[in-house]
């Protein structure tokens, strides 16, 4: 089977998390380490089992800035076998439109089997850029993936599709576009063998130039339809109260304390 995985470089959360440039409000992202968007690490782990199941190799598609390879690279350690980076700084702003533009058009170029991605990212959080793929690419949408069973002899993939009650099962011909979720299991950690691997892993870096766009279509930050206007931190919470009484009359106090401000 052959799998590509889009990953996108974040932030890192846990150094301190993003932080905005003065001048133009953008994500200043040479501020922060970036890594591997979490929920990409869960399509990647899923990508990694099916080919372990079922034979093939994993490929890497970000649309990124210039230090994307170090980061790249960590989901190369994990196991993938090679990567496709679009880099240019004329990208530096990029809308959702943009982005799915430019990795649609990568992905024109690319055979594949099953195309997975994360339900969003931890820095724009939009949540539609599969989707947009899907339909520039005329491909099969399957979402909040829970579970993924390729059938390799006739061509299709089944998904056990999260819904508010339990699961509903999709099925569509290969290849198609995959969602995936948490539930498809944990990412594992690079061992030393992999980080070592990964610094020989072939990382294809191509700037917007040798991006075949679709005729007339405009991208980059100089056309992005959205700009951060301002940002201010949230309001201080109001103090939390805390009820350590025995179960009865816990209960009583929090049933007073909701209807003392009429939400029950
Ligand atoms: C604070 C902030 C606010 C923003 N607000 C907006 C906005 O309101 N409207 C707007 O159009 N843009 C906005 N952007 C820009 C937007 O984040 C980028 O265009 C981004 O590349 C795609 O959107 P996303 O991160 O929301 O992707 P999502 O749609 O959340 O991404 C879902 C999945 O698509 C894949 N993917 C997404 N981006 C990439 C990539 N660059 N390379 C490879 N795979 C990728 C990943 O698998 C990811 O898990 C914002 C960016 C920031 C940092």
């Amino acid at each position: 089977m052959r799998i590509v995985v889009l990953v996108k470089p974040v932030p890192d959360t846990a150094s301190g998390g993003e932080r905005l440039r003065p001048d133009d409000l953008r994500l200043d992202r040479a501020a922060v380490p970036a890594v591997v968007n979490a929920n990409d690490e869960y399509a990647l782990e899923a990508a990694l089992k099916l080919t372990e199941a079922h034979g093939g190799e994993v490929h890497l598609v970000s649309m990124a800035g210039p230090t994307a390879p170090e980061t790249m690279r960590k989901a190369l350690a994990m196991g993938a076998a090679s990567g496709t980076l679009v880099t240019d700084d004329s990208l530096a702003g990029s809308d959702m439109v943009s982005t799915t533009r430019v990795l649609a058009a990568v992905l024109r170029g690319i055979e594949y089997d099953l195309l997975l991605a994360g339900a969003d990212t931890s820095d724009g959080g939009g949540g539609i850029v599969p989707a947009g793929i899907a339909t520039l690419l005329g491909l099969p949408y399957l979402s909040y993936a829970a579970k993924i069973i390729p059938d390799t002899e006739a061509g299709s993939v089944r998904v056990h599709r999260i819904s508010a009650t339990g699961y509903e099962v999709l099925e569509s011909p290969m290849p198609a576009l995959i969602v995936a979720t948490q539930a498809l299991g944990e990412p594992r950690y690079p061992s030393l063998k992999g980080i070592m691997a990964a610094r020989s892993k072939t990382l294809d870096t191509n700037s917007l130039a040798d991006v075949p766009l679709e005729d007339g279509a405009a991208v980059g930050g100089a056309v992005s339809t959205t700009a951060v206007l301002g940002s201010e931190a949230p309001p201080p919470r109001a103090a939390t109260r805390v009820i350590r009484e025995p179960a009865e009359e816990a209960a009583r106090q929090v049933v007073e304390f909701l209807a003392d401000r009429r939400i029950i």
